[in-house]
């Protein structure tokens, strides 16, 4: 018994660095933490985002990144005056290793309540992700939810309110979030998309997710009519973040604001779905 323990563990740790050895240097990548919009604050590293949402003092975290960059995120969110007490909340988009590896030692280190869209919770709490993939999943630190969130739910702290709503395919319970937030006194609508690439799923023939299709069809459905002032995905390049802050400070005092990019983000996505289904059905 002790033996097939070790050898599960041993395997285990290949699939995690083999899942580490893929990915990009930038996911790792630590940069300074700076504000978006209001009371929004990217504290994540240059590859992976990671969303502080403040009110009077206290915040909300979206996404964790990756394990060992949890201490890079609360670095950041030092760096911007809070204690990492300060922390009530963490919030997910999908529980794949690269935004949700993370959130069991910032839950620990913060004593922060997780909460998650009832599709991904078994994920998180397994620390193994669901689905059929091309290359076998990946695992990570499991995390406990403390709340089960659905689509619709309301998530407050203080006077800030995000809404979740579920925008499944890239996993079962990937998760949008949406808020106001008020832009030298316009109220701006903030949009926090989950990932919709394909990414590895298999879509045909997906025997632990035979809804995978169907899901993504609905979810590109739904993000592509709605309003989005403001968009900030998990995966920053996807918005060019970097690029309008730095457009920002250099004076270009509109440069998150894009009504247009959630809808050309969905059809490019869309595009590679549609090539990626027909691929498969050959
Ligand atoms: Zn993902």
């Amino acid at each position: 018994m002790k033996k097939i323990l070790s050898l599960l563990a041993l395997l285990t740790a290949v699939a995690c660095v083999s899942a580490a050895m893929a990915q990009p240097a930038a996911w790792s990548q630590p940069t300074k933490p700076f504000r978006i919009v209001d009371n929004i604050y990217y504290v994540g590293t240059k590859g992976l985002a990671s969303y502080l949402i403040v009110s009077d003092g206290k915040a909300i975290l979206l996404d964790g990144t990756l394990a060992g960059n949890a201490g890079l995120i609360e670095k950041n969110i030092r760096a911007l005056g809070f204690r990492l007490s300060d922390v009530r909340i963490i919030l997910n988009s999908h529980a794949h290793y690269d935004h949700a590896a993370g959130i069991a030692k910032l839950k620990q280190d913060s004593g922060a309540e997780v909460m998650a869209m009832e599709q991904d919770k078994s994920a998180l709490e397994h620390g193994r992700q669901e689905g059929d993939t091309t290359y076998g999943g990946a695992r990570f630190p499991a995390v406990k939810v403390d709340r089960t969130l659905h689509d619709g739910s309301v998530v407050t702290l203080g006077d800030v309110q995000m809404i979740a709503m579920l925008t499944p395919g890239h996993t079962k319970g990937c998760t949008t979030w949406r808020m106001t937030a008020t832009d030298k006194g316009v109220p701006r609508q903030v949009v926090f998309p989950c990932s919709i690439t394909v990414a590895g799923n298999i879509l045909v023939g997906n025997k632990s997710y035979p809804g995978i299709v169907g899901d993504f069809r609905n979810s590109f459905d739904r993000l592509g009519a709605m309003r989005a002032d403001i968009v900030l995905p998990a995966h920053p390049e996807f918005a060019d973040v970097f690029m309008r802050k730095a457009r920002r400070d250099a004076g270009d005092e509109g440069a998150f604001i894009d009504k247009d990019l959630l809808h050309r983000m969905v059809e490019k996505a869309r595009i590679a779905f549609d090539k990626e289904l027909a691929a498969a059905q050959k």
